[in-house]
């Protein structure tokens, strides 16, 4: 028999090891090194000091970022491995089709029914009966408010890829905390909270091709298929490994038996199986990835790309961001959703900024070139006057002070003739507010509710005028506060009436109606009584037409950041 001599084996094993890369070998590669600054002339000892401190804190960002950004790559490979390992497992096991498919079918009814039960519930009947079991159905119920729905709706057709073959439908739920969310049945949902907080239509553009990349790239479906796969992948990589120890413990068993004959034969043996287990754990490791981290790089990928394809800026993206960290740093409470992490929004704000200088640079040139570049449109000055109230008035309702005295602010400022939203602006300044400037703010707030009010469709603005006039000493004060105690009793019992006499016989959302004539220029007409309704027997009643189309909304620019 022919033996083989140890330093043959030696060198086998290190051209083995050389031959196969190693992680490490892979990193330190790679790490080409930061520029050497120049030594400014003249320096004293202090500037000296100071620009090293700089110079180090720039090398540690930039090594954070470094690190992100292979950790982005590395998460992304893996998901992509196992992603591919399931396509092929799916193509060739049935067993593995069937437990796939029967799993998503699963998932799909049960969004189809969570579907139902958002577009067939009621806001408002869910709003009394909050609880804690009640919760989640108050968030997914749908905002009320028809022009925003349809807004919302249109833009998101618009960013739908034009190769897709699926169906989608964009809604807003009422919530205050910022979320966006979507179902397998490609419907995309978007909080009046993700909403209020943005600046313009590009960005709400961006959130809602986040959330149609999920579904677009088919996430749900992933997501039910890669557990499954990640057992039947991490099966056959143990045999993997069981396969590169054998063929090392041969080996070592070689060395071992060249050098020392039997008992060294069984420590090359251990040796080799030692070294071969510790390849094969690289070559044949398991794989345990975070499959929401991958799917919401994928996501945020895919929807700059969908965005700029249709002309948007794609430079609120990152602004986005900053003021999302903004708010998230303000209210803990408002990352629980769109944002998940914190943690991540710097990392997913600088991945935006790194495609929008590198990658996609000449197309956005060009588009700018082009003048096609679309920041924001009329349309969405006019839905956020009213979106922002509504969702400033849940937040109140949430005691989520923060987001509801910035959203009312917002609200009055784009739309200062709005009764609901300058009490309410007033209510939380009287709420919140210290010094007496903001006790000011929220008086005067109550005092020009009472005048824009002309349905009397607020009584309780007359009570908090008469609590704040109240505690003033002087006698004309306390007069009018009695006047103002009178006057919320008068408009509390008149209300009481008109909702007992008009029963569910009103649309649900009659205030949202009214508030889009007073809009349009009608700021009294009130639904008839049912008494003269039926007087007058048919249609006419009471529909008198529009004279003049009065003052309008003023435009208010939106392009840029809040102030
Ligand atoms: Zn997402």
């Amino acid at each position: 028999m022919k033996t083989i001599r140890f330093s043959q084996i030696v060198s086998l094993f290190l051209t083995l090891l050389f031959v196969l890369p190693l992680p490490g070998v892979i990193v330190s590669a790679q790490e080409t090194n930061a520029a050497t600054q120049e030594k400014p002339q003249g320096e004293s000892p202090e500037e000296k000091k100071l620009r090293e401190r700089e110079e180090s804190l720039k090398k540690k960002e930039d090594d954070r970022k470094d690190k992100e950004a292979k950790a982005r790559v590395k998460e992304a490979k893996k998901y992509q491995t196992l992603r591919e390992f399931a396509e092929d497992q799916y193509a060739s096991d049935p067993d593995f089709r069937d437990q796939v498919d029967d799993a998503y079918l699963d998932l799909q009814s049960s969004h189809a029914l969570d579907a139902y039960r958002i577009n067939t519930s009621h806001p408002k009947e869910l709003l009394a009966t909050e609880n804690e079991g009640e919760v989640l159905k108050i968030r997914r119920a749908l905002y009320d408010n028809p022009r925003v729905q349809e807004y919302v709706n249109r833009l998101g057709q618009q960013i739908v890829p034009d190769d897709s073959d699926r169906l989608y439908s964009f809604k807003v739920t009422v919530n205050p905390i910022p979320a966006a969310y979507t179902l397998s049945t490609g419907t995309v949902l978007v909080s009046t909270g993700m909403i209020s907080l943005l600046d313009n239509e590009a960005q709400l553009a961006y959130v809602l091709a986040h959330e149609l990349g999920h579904v677009y790239k088919n996430h749900w479906r992933i997501k039910v298929m890669m557990p499954l796969a990640e057992a039947e992948y991490n099966k056959k990589q143990e045999k993997k490994r069981a396969m590169w120890a054998g063929l090392f413990g041969a080996v070592g068993a070689g060395i071992g038996a060249a050098t020392n004959g039997g008992s060294g034969a069984a420590y090359g043996t251990l040796i080799g199986l030692g070294a071969g287990y510790a390849i094969g754990s690289y070559y044949a490791r398991k794989i345990s990835s975070d499959w929401e981290v991958a799917q919401e790089n994928e996501a945020d990928d895919f929807a700059i790309k969908a965005t700029l394809g249709k002309s948007f800026d794609i430079q609120e993206v990152p602004r986005l961001y900053e003021t999302m960290a903004k708010v998230a740093r303000a209210d803990s409470r408002t990352q629980l959703g769109f944002l998940g992490a914190r943690s991540r929004i710097h990392e997913r704000s600088e991945y935006a900024q790194k495609l929008i200088a590198g990658a996609l640079q000449p197309q956005y040139q060009e588009a700018l070139k082009a003048s096609k570049i679309k920041g924001t449109s009329p349309e969405f000055s006019l839905i956020m006057s009213e979106l922002k109230r509504d969702n400033g008035i849940e937040a109140f309702y949430f005691d989520m002070f923060q987001m509801a005295k910035l959203n009312l602010q917002q609200a009055v400022s784009l739309r200062s003739d709005d009764p609901l939203a300058v009490y309410y602006y007033g209510r939380v300044m009287k709420q919140v507010g210290r010094t007496a400037e903001d006790l000011d703010t929220a008086q005067q707030s109550l005092l020009a509710a009472i005048k824009l009010d002309t349905r009397h469709a607020i009584p309780e603005v007359q009570l908090h005028r008469a609590l704040m006039l109240m505690d003033s000493k002087d006698r004309p004060n306390q007069t009018e506060a009695i006047n103002a105690l009178k006057a919320y009793i008068v408009a509390y019992e008149r209300r009481r009436a008109e909702t007992i006499s008009h029963d569910g016989m009103l649309p649900p959302n009659v205030d949202v109606l009214y508030d889009y004539m007073r809009l349009l220029g009608d700021k009294t007409w009130r639904a008839p009584e049912i008494a003269d309704l039926l007087k007058t027997s048919v249609a006419p009643a009471a529909v008198a037409p529009v004279e003049t189309p009065a003052e309008k909304l003023t435009p208010v620019k939106t392009t840029g950041r809040k102030p």
